[in-house]
């Protein structure tokens, strides 16, 4: 069933290939008729339409027949094709098979690997073509899944995440008085959290992201919920701190994110030239009219603000369960604010240490809370187009150069068909009102008939 039809996905055995034959043959061609197309943009479908797939991109979109002989036809008989999802905030490396980040830190290298091919795999074929990974390791997953050697959708990593000594990423001790670099199996080994004091540091662990493939930058700004020392309220990095990673980020033409939830860690953010938000739930109506104004990318993970969060293992020790309930208690007029101002939302589901399983049930939910919050067609936006616009914020350093999230001429050939219409009804892409009480489900939706990325089929059960 599955083709290596693209142009990257052959790109390894090309360079195989002594004689170059492979490279000659014109790319290989797939013609999707009898459609109802969302773009990724449109509150419309276009109704009745055919799409010609040529090498990764896609080469025509059209209401007329298209003339393509030698192009594998896939009939798509009345369904939706749309764009591959994008999940814009995800920790791939930090699964729940290690429960902790202790727990990592035990870990064999082979187990983390593994385990985060599995969840990538999981991703993709529950309808992710493209991740953002904000925190975790480098791009050596990435590297091997764009080769053709496993299953994953793109990915665009942070590297580790650069925070100050008492900040959201400093995982130590409270009696340890010490940091060494050298020593620190989370930041040496691991390049999970890199923990930086003072401009200089910043750009050595912003420069060092980069060594180790980073796309973009994303430093903790302000306190977190799940972590022990540091408050919620509390400032994690002064202006001139965060303006040194972004200047380290601008000499590589990529961006820089921040973790932050209060609105004075988010407008110190804004003032240092930040461009995507990670968190943010607690911020006044001023601020997120900034964060709007302002074009900033809000990875607002909507399931976050239902109650329900209290249920989340993750918070349920005595010293994180005050910090959940003062978190829930500064977001509940959030949503208001973002149906006033529309800032750019990205669809993200932020799972860390999390089952397979747990993943797929936050997934669902995810999908569930934030159109029943803001509608499903603005879910659908911010889990296609506005996740491709974001993509675009890297710059001369963007893994995936050409546009993703939108089905139109010359973007990559991610893309979804799927029964019935998404836009009316979002269980065909696996929404679901439960969530810690949601039951186990295999691996994938019937309903999603078919994922194709970066122009290679990975499910089709319409032949
Ligand atoms: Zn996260």
């Amino acid at each position: 069933m599955k083709t290596l039809t693209s142009l990257t996905a052959i790109a390894g055995f090309v360079s195989l290939a002594a004689s170059g034959a492979l490279a000659q043959d014109a790319p290989a061609q797939t013609l999707f008729t009898n459609v109802h197309i969302f773009d990724g943009i449109s509150e419309e479908r276009i109704e009745n339409a055919n799409v010609l797939v040529e090498g990764n991109l896609i080469k025509t979109v059209s209401t007329d027949g298209i003339d393509a002989p030698d192009a594998k036809l896939v009939d798509g008989g009345g369904r939706t094709l749309m764009p591959g999802l994008i999940d814009s905030h995800t920790h791939i490396y930090a699964t729940g098979v290690f429960q902790t980040f202790a727990g990592m830190q035990a870990a064999k290298w082979d187990q983390i690997g593994a385990a985060a091919t599995e969840n990538a795999a999981d991703y993709l074929y529950d309808g992710y073509t493209t991740i953002r990974d904000t925190g975790g390791m480098g791009s050596g997953l990435r590297e091997l899944i764009d080769r053709g050697v496993v299953e994953g959708p793109r990915i665009y990593t942070a590297g580790a995440v650069i925070g100050p000594t008492s900040g959201h990423g400093d995982w130590r001790n409270p009696t340890q008085r010490t940091y060494d670099y050298e020593a620190d199996e989370l930041g040496k080994r691991l390049n999970l959290s890199y923990i930086a004091d003072g401009p200089d540091e910043i750009r050595k662990a912003s420069r060092l992201n980069f060594a180790h493939g980073a796309s973009f930058l994303k430093l903790m700004a302000g306190g977190g919920v799940s972590s022990e020392l540091d408050p919620l309220w509390s400032v994690a990095y002064s202006v001139d701190e965060i303006a040194a990673a972004v200047e380290a980020a601008s000499f590589f033409d990529t961006y820089v994110t921040v973790h932050a939830y209060t609105d004075e860690t988010v407008n110190i953010a804004l003032d240092a030239g930040v461009k995507s938000l990670e968190h943010g739930q607690m911020v006044s109506e001023e601020t997120v009219k900034r964060i709007a104004d302002e074009g900033i990318f809000w990875a607002l993970n909507v399931a976050g603000l239902d109650p329900q969060l209290l249920n989340h293992p993750n918070y349920a020790m005595p010293t994180v369960k005050p910090k959940l309930e003062s978190y829930l208690d500064g977001s509940k007029n959030l949503a208001d604010y973002i149906k006033k101002h529309k800032p750019k939302v990205v669809h993200n589901v932020d799972t860390v240490l999390s089952t397979i399983g747990f993943g797929r049930s936050h997934r669902d939910f995810e999908k569930y809370f934030f159109s029943q919050m803001f509608g499903n067609h603005a879910m659908l936006v911010s889990a296609t187009s506005t996740g491709g616009e974001l993509a675009q914020l890297t710059g001369k350093r963007n893994p995936y150069p050409g546009k993703l999230g939108v089905i139109e001429e010359g973007a990559y050939a991610d893309i979804l068909i799927v029964d019935g219409n998404p836009l009316d009804d979002l269980l065909v892409l696996g929404a679901n009102p439960k969530w810690f009480d949601a039951a186990p489900r295999d691996r994938g939706f019937e309903t999603i008939r078919v994922i194709m990325k970066d122009g290679v089929f990975y499910k089709n059960t319409l032949e």
